[in-house]
């Protein structure tokens, strides 16, 4: 009988996270403050984060243990399950091997309480009361309510309006774990406000739900801000992904040629493909490729610039250097595939930069081509943005087989798309179109990029 799915025993669930910092062969370009054009200091950082947090985002250590208290309520969905493919591969007819590692398992459903249970945890040490945040979707939206409610913190949530008139159950959700969320751009703050009054009739977008959440933060009282990727120590928690991966991978007797994610602010795709690139970095697997994926729509790697740009509409989160397409970014409404965010988790765009890792951007329509076919011989029904690692996974197998090599593939799924049945729904009915993000736009965006001299 041939293994399906290869689960660790959770006395094996890795007890630190991997800090890719000291073995980058060049470093990281410094976050700057957007108050004073200077570097950002611990200070300023702090009003937003917690200490622990800002150590762990500079931090020099290669391996951060995991605290026993995150380590109790990882292990409630942890480890999670890689699995072979074989019904996909079957109906490919590839001679590669496709794994995918499957992140759905979690209370919210995807990759992101990995990360949100530790910034929940952090925050309640150092006494924190309130926690503000924004959402797209809801999926970091709904991570955070549930982690929040784990250890007792109130949490905000700036949902950005189109997603909160158009899917209301991931709002009934945070509200389920205690939330309190509003639509984006609200009247509570007066970024919100100032939107408002610039176009009424607004959709938002995430930079601009951001920047609620972090004057929300600085406004209030024990309050805090909290992001769910892009941000080093969120790729950091996200790593225990790659690390569980790659005990699994032993156990299935592989080490796979392709590690596959698709990248919004880039947290899943380096948490699972950080562990691999130690190796690569190491020279011990130097031939490993990385890649990222991206939707046409939102081609942050594969058509932006690598420059110092804001991390929200409004300028008071901190500006850092990653590929960017201005922070003015605003979506396609036709886009359903999640994946928008304007910029990109500075450690991958550093890796992408140095030629450590490939970036691939896809329509959206071949991407829930892929997804269905996954979910007709794999059964579980994948988030659309996951369908962007799906859609690459099943084009690298389809190489295979013209060429007759047998690789080793592993993707990550980064969440299931219960969700997300509308989108499903539009793609079925043929009302999905494709979207390709004009040059011109990119061009543009790029008069609007801060002035740093360092
Ligand atoms: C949020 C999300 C993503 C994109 O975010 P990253 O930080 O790039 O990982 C991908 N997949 C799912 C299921 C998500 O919820």
């Amino acid at each position: 009988m041939e293994r399906t799915v290869f689960f660790l025993d959770q006395k094996e669930m890795p007890t630190s996270w991997y800090n890719i910092l000291p073995d980058l062969p060049e470093a990281l370009p410094p976050y700057i403050s957007p108050a004073t054009g200077k570097l950002v200091t611990p200070q300023e950082l702090g009003r937003i984060f917690p200490m622990e947090l800002i150590k762990q985002e500079m931090s020099q250590e290669r391996y951060i243990e995991i605290p026993e208290e995150i380590q109790a309520i990882y292990r409630t969905w942890r480890p999670s399950g890689l699995h072979r493919a074989f019904q996909l591969e079957k109906a490919l007819k590839t001679p590669a091997r496709i794994f995918y590692k499957y992140e759905g398992s979690s209370p919210a459903g995807s990759h992101k309480p990995n990360t949100a249970i530790p910034q929940a945890y952090y925050n309640m040490k150092e006494g924190v009361t309130r926690i503000a945040t924004e959402t797209g979707a809801g999926q970091w939206g709904s991570a955070l309510s549930y982690s929040c409610s784990m250890f007792g913190i109130e949490c905000k949530v700036y949902m950005v309006k189109v997603s909160y008139n158009q899917k209301p159950y991931r709002r009934i959700l945070m509200e389920t774990w205690g939330a309190t969320c509003v639509p984006s751009p609200s009247t509570d703050t007066k970024a919100g406000r100032d939107a408002l009054a610039k176009d009424p009739q607004s959709g938002g977008s995430l930079g601009l739900a951001i920047s609620e959440a972090v004057e929300d933060a600085v406004t209030h009282e024990n309050t805090h801000y909290s992001l769910g990727s892009v941000l080093n120590h969120v790729l950091l928690h996200q790593t225990i992904i790659g690390l569980e991966s790659q005990k699994q991978m032993e156990m299935a007797g592989y080490y796979p040629d392709i590690v596959i994610g698709c990248v919004g602010g880039g947290s899943n795709f380096g948490g699972i493909a950080m562990p691999f690139l130690k190796d690569k970095i190491s020279g011990k697997h130097k031939n490993i490729r990385c890649i990222a994926v991206e939707p046409m729509a939102c081609p942050t790697l594969t058509k932006g610039h690598y420059e110092f740009d804001y991390g929200d509409v409004a300028g008071m989160a901190p500006i850092c250097k990653m590929y960017t397409l201005g922070h003015n970014f605003m979506p396609a409404p036709v886009h359903a595939g999640g994946l928008r965010y304007h910029g990109m988790s500075p450690l991958v765009s550093l890796l992408y930069k140095l030629k450590l890792i490939e970036a691939k951007a896809v329509f959206q329509r071949p991407t829930f081509e892929a997804g269905v076919l996954f979910a007709r011989t794999e059964g579980i029904l994948p988030a659309p943005e996951s369908n962007h690692a799906i859609r690459v996974a099943i084009d690298e197998a389809l190489a295979c087989k013209a060429t007759g090599e047998a690789k080793t593939i592993l993707f990550n799924l980064s969440g299931h798309g219960h969700f997300d049945l509308a989108s499903y729904e539009e793609y079925h009915s043929g009302r999905l179109p494709d979207y390709e993000y004009p040059d011109e736009k990119v061009k543009e965006a790029l008069k609007t990029l801060p002035k740093v001299s360092l």
